[in-house]
């Protein structure tokens, strides 16, 4: 297909675990386009919030995260073909994927400085390029020029069950309805707050992968891109 040299932006939204990130990594490996993981730098603000005494209990200091959000350096670096995050010169990438931090990214989520703070870095890392961004307001706030737009879903108990998986291959020991109680209440926060809520955009296409293997969520985009940008 001859999308190799086309200026194209792909934003990929849709509730936890649905698979964007893994989607979104495929097409950034198989047709060359830069990843932009938006997850990644709120879980990024919340370790930062965690490890500087800025949340305690359920209370988040925002006057004092806001003032310090200035000073934190947050990135993306690709080693070996992973796109890794990075805070400083320290990869933060296991860390932001624990339940420490995703029992609190939604409610930092929530703040409008917060929001700020990500869309400018997701705009300043997209100059240029050719793109695809996860997230959950992409289509809708980020880029809402973006030329494809796509609306992930799945059943909650299949998520729940990849969301498992993943964490124990990473070493931590969690429950199934542990993970299952987060992804319900990240996605109730995420659809009800009043900045940016996680929505599908109109002109977003419904992707429910349930039932799909990566290869035929690949063919089923090779084929809406094929019909967009073809030649
Ligand atoms: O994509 P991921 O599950 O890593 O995102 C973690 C959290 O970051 C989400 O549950 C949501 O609260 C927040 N988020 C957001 N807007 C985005 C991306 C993520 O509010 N564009």
């Amino acid at each position: 297909m001859d999308i190799e040299n086309k200026e194209i932006i792909i934003a990929i939204d849709g509730y936890s675990s649905t698979g964007k990130s893994s989607f979104a990594k495929l097409i950034a490996s198989r047709w060359g386009f830069l990843y932009l993981d938006s997850g990644a730098l709120y879980r990024a603000v919340t370790l930062f919030a965690l490890d500087n005494g800025l949340i305690e209990g359920e209370n988040i200091d925002e006057a004092r995260l806001s003032q310090a959000l200035a000073s934190l350096d947050v990135h993306f670096e690709n080693h070996d073909g992973q796109t890794l995050t990075y805070m400083g010169s320290i990869c933060v990438e296991k860390e932001i994927r624990t339940m420490r931090v995703s029992s609190m990214v939604s409610p930092i989520a929530t703040l409008g400085f917060v929001r700020n703070f990500v869309n400018d870095r997701l705009h300043q890392l997209a100059v240029g390029s050719r793109v695809v961004m996860d997230g959950r307001d992409i289509g809708t706030t980020v880029f809402p020029q973006a030329d494809v737009k796509i609306f992930m879903e799945a059943d909650p108990k299949v998520r729940a069950e990849r969301r498992m998986k993943e964490l124990v291959e990473k070493g931590e020991k969690v429950c199934l309805s542990e993970i299952l109680n987060n992804l319900s209440e990240r996605d109730r926060i995420d659809s009800s707050r009043a900045i940016s809520p996680l929505r599908k955009a109109e002109d977003a296409l419904v992707l429910n992968n349930t039932y799909m293997t990566f290869e035929q969520q690949m063919d089923w985009l090779q084929a809406v891109l094929q019909e967009r940008f073809g030649r």
